[in-house]
This record gives structure tokens, C-alpha cells and sequence, in this order.
């Protein structure tokens, strides 16, 4: 039999599903992420899979030893696409640019992303600019991408220009997938800053006790409270009607903010480097120092990692678009150079595995750290706190070290 990555080291990007001919390769949740299933009656052990895992000890990352990348401050020019978006809008941009320079050279094109689709998350094709809305604003739940792959390279095959966007592990599989395939369409990619994806066992859990109405997602994130402020879940009930949860009220989001429950693979990713293979990374521009007026809708952080993507970039007649220094994003946006976080530790696995079947209000508090020990006289939660202040303190120091080993090589 294969052996595929770990439980700590697969990133679900799905890959190994996509290269399997015989169909052996489906996928199963696990405490809320999803890992693959051999079907060993399916299975004819050609070790394919095994071999194309990204995140096995046979298939190593590409390791760059280039400084090209280039960060840019990005937003559109028209309010309503910033206001949807979860930064500046820079992603709708980007496509609705691609869409428009494909038509005027009468090429056939799409463009691949992920959209919500009732309570989940799924990767999909669209083939207008007039669907871009599809794709638009960040979903944070791991998208279900199986089969992406192998549509793209179909689409390659056939001639079209297709614009790929998804999450640094996804993109990555997207190029191990094609290494090696001939085709005549022409590819363009983004990924994103990656925080890295939650368990979807929270959101179950917030929709049991809080939004047990809740029929499909909205939205992660809105502009109502300012983009710096800009969590907030919306989704449509039973009778239609839409239903906004600001942060404070949800257990999703604000165990979302926390950290505490996301991917293993998360608590040490392998694609949080600056220099990646793709041609776009899009982030927020936290840290951004423009006046408050110019900012309010959202500021993109976009990193063009070769002269294709900054040539791109700078043809885009609608946006604003400025060259800024690592030393203004870096600092406020350690995914971009540091994949491993420390406060993965805070919850122990026991607790993660059971999670569904604890109390809700003590998985409540282990999840959002909301209790104040003092108060509300809880001092058996003291170590736990402890725990969690080591934890980021650690996390805190490795990030400064490397941040500063980072801004020398880069500066
Ligand atoms: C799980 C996750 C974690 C993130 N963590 C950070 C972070 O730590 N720091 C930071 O600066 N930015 C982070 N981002 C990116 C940020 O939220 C915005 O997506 C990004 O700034 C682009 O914004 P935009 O306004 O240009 O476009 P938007 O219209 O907001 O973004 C749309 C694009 O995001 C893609 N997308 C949205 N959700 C998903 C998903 N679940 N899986 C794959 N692709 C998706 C869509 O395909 C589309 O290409 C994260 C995004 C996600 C999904
Ligand atoms: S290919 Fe991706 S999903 Fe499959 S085992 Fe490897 S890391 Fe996990
Ligand atoms: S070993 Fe071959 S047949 Fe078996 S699951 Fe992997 S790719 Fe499919
Ligand atoms: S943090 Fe890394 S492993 Fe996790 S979803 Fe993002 S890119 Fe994938």
C-alpha cells in the first residue's frame, strides 16, 4: 500500500486524489479537516500517489535561492469591488484584468477559485468576468479542491488561458500535478498569505448552539466595522432572511482569531516563504501607514514574484497600485516568512479529538481563551493561561528572529 503524508504533515490539498486513474483515493473528515482513504480493493499499489505527495520524504519543495520578489500596496478604483472584498479588492482585479486582455486577443480563458456553497467551501471554474462576484471575499474553511487539478491541465490541454488561485499548498499541487504535461494554454497564478484553514468541527459546534437556523454562508468577512475590524460572519437563515454575527458573538470566528484549532499541517507550513512559485501572492497590507480615509475600504497586499506578474500587475488601468518596503508589510504579516507557530501546543489532542462530545461552554472558553480568571474566581483554568502566554511568547521571539534574518537578506 501507499504511504501518503501524516496526520501531521498532510495539507489536504488533494493532490494524491487527482493522480489516482483507478478512483482509490477518496476523502474522509477527521476532527473537521479532511484526509485521504485508500480503497484497498480499488488499489493497484502503483505508488503514484506516494510519489507525487508533496508532503512525503520522497517529494521535496522546490528551495529558492532568488531575491525577485516585489511587494505592492493594491486597491480598485471602484468602491464596490473594494467594499466585497476581503482587502482591496486586488484578486477581482486581477481577474476581471485577465478576462479582458484574453478577450481582446480573442483567446479562450477562465479563471479557478474557491466559492462558498452552503455551509462549505469548494474550488470551481468560472468562464466571465460577470461571475467574478463567485469568487470574491476570503472563505475561512479549507476548500473542497478535488479534481481542480486535473480540470486545469483539461482546460491547458484545450488551449485556454486559465487564472488559478488558491491557497499556497493548493498551488503548489496545481504545479507538481502539471511538471511534466504538455499543454498549449497559458497559466497564471495567485496564492494567498496563508494563516492556515480551522477545523470546521467549531463551526458545527457554533451552529448547534448559536445559529442552529443557519442555512448557507455569506460571508467571513465585511466592511461594516472598517477592514481592520472586519470579521464578521453572515449567512442566510431558514426564511431567507441574512443574518450578520459580529466577532464578539461568534464562536467560529473568535476561535478563528485565536489559533488554536486550525490544520497540523498549519503549525508548520512549508509554503510561508517569501519567494514562491507562483506568479501573485495576495494578502491584507496590515501594518499599511496611509492616512485613515485612504485605507478604510482595504488595502491589498500583492506580491509579484517575477517580471511577468509585475508587468501584469502595472497594465491594470483599475487600480491604484505603489511599490512599498518589506520592512512596511513584513513586520505585520509573519505568514509570508514564518510557517511555524507554537500556539498549535495550546490545546491538547485529546481534547481536539473530543471536542464535539465535551461541554460546550468549557470548549468554549479552551477555544476563545474568553474568561477572566480573576473575576469570575475560575483559578483552575490558571495553567492553561500560563500555557498559552508561554506559547506565545516563544512564538513571539522565533518570529522576531526571523523577521530580522528575513529584513537583512531583503533590505
Ligand atoms: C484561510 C485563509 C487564511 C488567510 N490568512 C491571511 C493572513 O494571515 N494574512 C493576510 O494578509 N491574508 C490572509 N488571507 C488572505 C486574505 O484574507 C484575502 O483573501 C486576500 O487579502 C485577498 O484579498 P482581495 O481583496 O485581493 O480578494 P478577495 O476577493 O477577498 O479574495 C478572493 C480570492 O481568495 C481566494 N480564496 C478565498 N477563500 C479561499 C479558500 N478558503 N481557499 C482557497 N482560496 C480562497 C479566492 O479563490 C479568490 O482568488 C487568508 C485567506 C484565507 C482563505
Ligand atoms: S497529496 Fe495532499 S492530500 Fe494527499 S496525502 Fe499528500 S498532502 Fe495529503
Ligand atoms: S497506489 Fe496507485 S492505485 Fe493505489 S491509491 Fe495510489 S495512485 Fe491509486
Ligand atoms: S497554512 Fe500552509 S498547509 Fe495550511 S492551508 Fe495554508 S498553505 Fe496549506
Amino acid at each position: 500500500m501507499p504511504e501518503l503524508a501524516s496526520f501531521k504533515n498532510c495539507t489536504g490539498c488533494r493532490l494524491c486524489q487527482d493522480v489516482c486513474a483507478h478512483g482509490a483515493i477518496s476523502f474522509e473528515s477527521k476532527y473537521g479537516f479532511s484526509y485521504p482513504h485508500i480503497d484497498k480493493e480499488k488499489c493497484i499499489n502503483c505508488n503514484l500517489c506516494e510519489s507525487m505527495c508533496p508532503e512525503t520524504s520522497s517529494s521535496n519543495y522546490d528551495k529558492f535561492n532568488r531575491i525577485d520578489s516585489v511587494p505592492y500596496a493594491v486597491w480598485s478604483k471602484e468602491e464596490k469591488i473594494r467594499k466585497v472584498s476581503a482587502s482591496g479588492g486586488a484578486f477581482a482585479e486581477l481577474a476581471a484584468s485577465f478576462f479582458q486582455q484574453c478577450k481582446g486577443s480573442n483567446k479562450p480563458c477562465c479563471v479557478i477559485g474557491a466559492t462558498i456553497d452552503g455551509k462549505k467551501v469548494r474550488h470551481i471554474v468560472i468562464n466571465s468576468e460577470t461571475e467574478i462576484s463567485l469568487l470574491q471575499g476570503t472563505k475561512y474553511l479549507q476548500s473542497d479542491i478535488g479534481g481542480i487539478y486535473k480540470a486545469t491541465l483539461r482546460y491547458l490541454i484545450r488551449g485556454y488561458s486559465v487564472l488559478f488561485s488558491g491557497l499556497p499548498c493548493q498551488v503548489n499541487a496545481l504545479y507538481k500535478y502539471l511538471a511534466n504535461k504538455e499543454y498549449n494554454g497559458y497559466l497564471m497564478t495567485c496564492d494567498l498569505i496563508c494563516n492556515g484553514v480551522p477545523s470546521s468541527q467549531i463551526l458545527d459546534l457554533d451552529i448547534k448552539y448559536n445559529l442552529p437556523d443557519l442555512e448557507s454562508i455569506i460571508s467571513f468577512r465585511d466592511k461594516i466595522s472598517g477592514w481592520e475590524n472586519s470579521l464578521a460572519l453572515t449567512y442566510k437563515n431558514k426564511y431567507g432572511k441574512c443574518i450578520r454575527v459580529p466577532i464578539e458573538e461568534s464562536l467560529f470566528l473568535n476561535a478563528f482569531r485565536k489559533n488554536f484549532f486550525m490544520r497540523n499541517s498549519c503549525y508548520n507550513c512549508n509554503y510561508c516563504h517569501i519567494e514562491r512559485k507562483c506568479d501573485f501572492t495576495l494578502g491584507d497590507w496590515w501594518g499599511c501607514n496611509y492616512p485613515k480615509e485612504r485605507k478604510k475600504d482595504g488595502v491589498s497586499l500583492v506580491v509579484c514574484h517575477n517580471q511577468k506578474a509585475e508587468t501584469f500587475l502595472k497594465n491594470i488601468g483599475n487600480i491604484h497600485c505603489y511599490k512599498i518596503k518589506w520592512k512596511e508589510c513584513l513586520p505585520y504579516n509573519p505568514r509570508l516568512f514564518c510557517g511555524k507557530r507554537f500556539i498549535g501546543y495550546t490545546i491538547p489532542s485529546i481534547v481536539k479529538k473530543n471536542l464535539l462530545s465535551l461541554n460546550y461552554n468549557t470548549v468554549r472558553r479552551l477555544l476563545t481563551s474568553e474568561m477572566n480568571i480573576i473575576t469570575e474566581k475560575r483559578f483552575w483554568w490558571l495553567p492553561f493561561k500560563v500555557w498559552q502566554i508561554f506559547l506565545q511568547k516563544v512564538e513571539y521571539v522565533y518570529r522576531k528572529k526571523m523577521l530580522t534574518n528575513v529584513l537583512k537578506q531583503y533590505e
